[in-house]
């Protein structure tokens, strides 16, 4: 063991970790990245396949990141955000505004401090309109949308809520339009549809006391790469328009690219026209959620940033004389001038590059070098959404997740699946001889890997 993995157990706490664990399988000791690269102490290469936990999108060092961050640190580092501005930050708000039609830029540092505002904000909104009474929360089976007290609340994620559940707010969750678990034969339309039917059975119940439905649009993440047809996000904006409820888009994980379009929201689709849930192409849509959170991939994987996009009408309802009308929530670091220049630079990448097109033809090949794993006997429910790939282990025993981790890094991929389900959810900078390491290790891990 190296020293760093020594003394990373003697000081450190580390995240989302039983530490005893460290003991068979110590973190690994990065020195340095390059593109899709992760080098540790004695110069070993892990491809990583999931993003330094699906933050990354241009690859580590990328030397215009680099280079805008640097231009930054010779300007501002940081300054305060109540009571100053500066250009980093201004700009950055004016080009999403562009890019989701969401006209106001409210910043925090984590996903789960956007949770938290988004939260706040939309109970402040309906107390600021006559409306107090409007204060529970809904959201959806399997939902994820962080770990601090509040976000846990609207979280259905048993292995990190159940320990804190007398702690926490209570909320309601709706069935999730996860396709795995529709009826055998019905399409995953008809079955999307079906759970928007729950949706508005709750709402027509409880809209006077609820505040705003949260969701991760078309991918629940930490549920395992669950994906759901783009008709449930239609229904759900028609229905929470519909019952003045507002709907909180968690594109925190899903945001910039990942699903295929820059916002996965944009993929919205109105139900098919041969009738209810027939499993035809609905038109598509695009829907515009009342908040839209983001993170993670905002700075790129550089910098915690993040981000909750409203409207002009969310936003009036604030702007008054009296101070308590405000939203007097803040973070020190909020809108921090090197994130956003960062998340300036990667913006730029977008453009500059055709990121979405070229996507697309990547997405093409690795699913197509992924077809051994989609007929393989231990796969079930393959799945794929732009950047993102998965597939159920039908067997996995209990300790599957790490015994593939390890087996994974053996074989030079970091790869970290959730209970049962491996994905792969790699940077954009991703070529095709990474592809190929990655599909060929995946294969070679599942013949061998964790049998009952
Ligand atoms: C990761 C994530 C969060 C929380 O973000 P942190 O930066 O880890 O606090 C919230 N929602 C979704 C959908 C996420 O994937």
């Amino acid at each position: 063991m190296s020293s760093l993995q020594d003394r990373t157990r003697q000081f450190l706490w580390h995240p989302c970790t039983q530490m005893k664990h460290l003991e068979a399988l110590p973190p690994l000791a990065i020195a340095r990245g390059e593109g899709p690269w992760l080098i540790d102490e004695s110069g070993r290469r892990y491809l990583d396949g999931i993003s330094s936990w699906w933050v990354n999108l241009f690859g580590h060092a990328n030397p215009r990141i680099n280079a805008a961050i640097v231009d930054q640190l010779s300007k501002i580092e940081h300054v305060m955000l109540a009571g100053c501005t500066h250009e980093p930050v201004v700009q950055l708000s004016e080009r999403l505004a562009k890019l989701t039609g969401l006209g106001h830029a409210f910043y925090g540092s984590d996903g789960a401090s956007a949770t938290e505002i988004a939260l706040k904000m939309s109970f402040h909104f309906w107390r600021n309109s006559g409306k107090p009474g409007k204060t529970n929360f809904i959201s959806l089976q399997n939902g994820y949308h962080g770990e601090t007290v509040g976000a846990l609340s609207v979280t259905d994620v048993a292995l990190f809520k159940d320990q804190y559940a007398p702690l926490l707010r209570q909320s309601a969750q709706m069935p999730s339009p996860d396709f795995r678990h529709a009826e055998a034969g019905e399409s995953a339309e008809a079955f999307a549809l079906r759970c928007a039917d729950f949706l508005e059975a709750h709402l027509q119940q409880h809209a006077d006391s609820t505040a705003a439905f949260i969701l991760e649009p078309l991918v629940q993440g930490a549920a395992g790469m669950a994906m759901y047809h783009p008709v449930y996000l239609s229904k759900a904006r028609e229905l929470c328009t519909k019952y003045e409820v507002h709907l909180i888009a968690d594109e925190i994980a899903v945001g910039f690219g990942r699903t295929g379009t820059m916002f996965a929201c944009e993929q919205a689709l109105l139900p098919s026209p041969r009738g209810k849930g027939a499993g035809g192409e609905g038109a598509g849509v695009g829907i515009q959620p009342d908040f839209m959170c983001l993170s993670k991939g905002i700075s790129g994987g550089y910098l915690p940033l993040s981000c909750v996009l409203t409207t002009d009408e969310i936003y009036a309802a604030f702007y008054a004389d009296e101070t308590a009308k405000g939203f007097l929530h803040s973070h020190s670091y909020t809108g921090n001038p090197l994130a956003c220049r960062a998340a300036l630079a990667v913006l730029d990448i977008f453009e500059e590059d055709g990121v979405i097109a070229a996507n697309r033809k990547k997405a093409e090949t690795f699913t197509a070098m992924l077809e051994p794993i989609r007929n393989h006997p231990r796969a079930r429910h393959f799945r794929h959404l732009g950047m993102i790939w998965a597939f159920d282990v039908a067997d996995a025993a209990s300790g599957f997740s790490r015994a593939f981790a390890e087996a994974a890094l053996a074989q030079g991929v970091l790869l970290r699946p959730i209970g049962g389900t491996v994905y792969f959810m790699p940077p954009y900078v991703i070529e095709e001889a990474h592809m190929a390491h990655m599909a060929q290790a995946a294969a070679t891990l599942l013949d061998a890997t964790g049998q009952t």
